[in-house]
């Protein structure tokens, strides 16, 4: 997509998208009798991205509001790409996401005798052709949309010759690539995908569910269309590319149709992130290059990435509620979904105390051996997450930038000298440190307390500029935290024309820290639980974790891009 391309979040959304209204106006003209009937159609070729994300609300959602049903139907028509791992998988994110297409579970591959049928009706009724040559071949003699593409030597060939060559196809007699059968339509029309298209080829690879029982398998062209109808599709929502397939899905439906009744076919944009690649090719390249950690990485913008790095559903549909649907291809701000994943964890996550990079404080006149445990309130945004008991003693942890010896005006953290409240606790003040004074490394740092200033006490009346979080140096829990950054340095790395969008890989995407330390309360924290570690950000326990090395990912720091730009 081009750089001057209007960033879609920018623009204001109809409150119903144009597709609804779309729907509300046929479902008022009766709609063929039919409840609203929508599918989505995922090939089993991939993991789902975010941009499937939203085709699975919108026709889901549709269904949900109007009060019809939603099919899940895997696409299955190319045997060479497609695993049973993905199929699971698909099925998995579309129920994380909330939605359930009940017992409808469908496949492509459930018509294969149907849609075999249908070419061989076409064959008969001399709609269709086996044509001796290479796709290859096929391709440069299509044309182009200013000028008409040139007759196949193949195309006024008899019809019982094309039906003994394409069930011939089918018994295996032929070797891949050697024959396909195309729709004879029109050579000369403006619409490229009119101009004869394959609609079958022979492909001798093992299929995930009919094993070897077929020898030719439909185009995905061939198969999408048919199989709307065959399931009493009233709407089918797709993205925009496929605008230009409309008329030849039209054209198979008129051969075959009997009443009425055609899926009314509704086409909207594509979800399109910067810093972001998003087609499944380029993401199976990442991973089987080992650019990233499996499909799970949580820098993928794949359901189970993003679920990883703790992204929760309700974070996603309010994204794509934001940024809508409409006719205009367009790049969506990355910004703004960490802006919606912000605003959810805010309300719904427990604060807690984790030190990233810790620095040890010993409180000189605090009694050695001494406990306490100080209060502390679970999340100001919900009362009833209560309150929690976090251990305090003589020696704590900081973050190791909180401590600087020589400090810049208005630095409000701990300095020599100075004084910060230990959030929940009590006032410090900075008595001395110890440096290592070959590195010169601060190796701790030497405080002294005033008891009288405990928080929740009655006499808070001395004021200090600075809070800080910390953890107990005693009760501390050790944990490895990943800090993530956009896996492309590039806006649009897939827009680069000449270039490979490797070449926008960001070398600094992951930061791995150890040996930081959390508060004892997270010791039994389950993958998956997310927290706020206070001023530091939201984390989600990864599926790495134990109870003796917590592991936690960073999904998103506090500060917020969007929230500032949109002030
Ligand atoms: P990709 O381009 O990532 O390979 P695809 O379109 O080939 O995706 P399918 O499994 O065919 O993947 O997609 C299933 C459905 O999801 C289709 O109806 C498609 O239109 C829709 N879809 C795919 N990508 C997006 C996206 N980025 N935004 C919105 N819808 C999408
Ligand atoms: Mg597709």
């Amino acid at each position: 997509m081009s750089d001057d391309n209007m960033r879609e979040n920018d623009k204001p959304k109809p409150s119903i998208s144009f597709i609804e209204q779309f729907i509300a106006e046929d479902l008022k003209e009766g709609n063929n009798g039919r409840p609203v009937h929508t599918r989505f159609p995922p090939e089993p070729n991939g993991y789902l991205h975010i941009g499937h994300a939203k085709a699975i609300c919108l026709s889901f959602g549709m269904a949900q509001k109007y009060g019809g049903k939603c099919n899940l139907r895997f696409d299955d028509t190319n045997p060479v790409k497609e695993e049973v791992e993905y199929v699971d998988a698909i099925k998995d994110d579309i129920h994380w996401l909330g939605f359930d297409w009940e017992e409808r579970e469908y496949y492509a591959s459930d018509y294969f005798a149907r849609l075999f049928d249908f070419a061989v009706e076409l064959i008969k009724k001399n709609l269709a052709y086996v044509d001796d040559q290479t796709a290859a071949v096929i391709s440069t003699q299509k044309g182009t949309p200013s000028q008409p593409g040139q007759e196949s030597p193949f195309r006024k060939r008899e019809v019982d010759e094309n039906l003994d060559l394409f069930y011939r196809m089918n018994k295996g007699e032929f070797d891949e690539g050697s024959h396909v059968l195309r729709a004879k339509i029109d050579m000369t029309s403006p619409n490229m995908h009119l101009r004869d298209p394959i609609i079958y080829r022979i492909i001798t690879s093992s299929h995930h569910r009919t094993g070897s029982k077929w020898m030719v398998y439909p185009m995905y062209d061939f198969a999408h269309g048919q199989s709307d109808y065959f399931e009493g599709i009233t709407h089918s929502l797709c993205t925009l590319e496929f605008e230009v397939h409309r008329p030849l899905y039209d054209w198979f439906i008129d051969q075959l149709k009997t009443s009425d009744y055609r899926p009314r076919q509704i086409e909207f944009n594509r979800l399109n992130l910067t810093y972001t690649v998003m087609s499944k090719r380029k993401l199976l390249d990442l991973v089987r290059e080992e650019k990233v950690n499996g499909w799970d990485d949580p820098r993928m913008p794949t359901l189970c990435g993003l679920r990883r790095r703790g992204y929760t559903p309700e974070s996603i549909k309010r994204f794509i509620d934001l940024i809508g649907y409409t006719k205009v291809e367009a790049i969506n701000d990355i910004s703004l979904l960490e802006h919606t994943i912000r605003e959810d964890l805010n309300i719904r996550t427990p604060r807690v105390f984790g030190v990233l990079n810790p620095l040890k404080v010993i409180i000189k006149n605090y009694p050695e051996g001494k406990v306490e445990n100080v209060e502390l309130i679970n999340n100001p945004e919900d009362e009833t997450m209560g309150k929690r008991l976090v251990p305090f003693c003589r020696e704590v942890y900081i973050e190791h930038d909180d401590f600087m010896e020589v400090p810049p005006h208005k630095f409000f953290r701990l300095a020599p000298g100075t004084e910060v409240r230990l959030k929940g606790a009590y006032i410090i003040k900075c008595e001395g440190f110890k440096k290592n004074e070959k590195t010169g490394e601060i190796e701790e740092v030497y405080c002294t307390y005033d008891p009288e200033t405990r928080s929740g006490g009655n006499t808070l009346d001395k004021k200090v500029k600075g809070t800080l979080h910390w953890v107990s140096a005693k009760h501390a829990v050790d944990a490895e935290v990943r800090l993530y950054d956009r896996l492309f340095s590039h806006e649009d790395p897939s827009g680069q024309k000449c270039a490979d969008f490797r070449e926008f890989l960001n070398p600094e995407s992951l930061k791995t820290l150890t040996g930081c330390k959390v508060e004892p309360s997270l010791k039994s924290a389950m993958p998956l639980e997310k927290f706020q570690f206070q001023r530091l950000g939201y984390f989600c326990v990864d599926y790495d974790s134990t109870e003796t090395n917590l592991v936690f990912n960073r999904t998103v720091p506090l500060k917020d891009t969007w929230a500032k730009i949109n002030k």
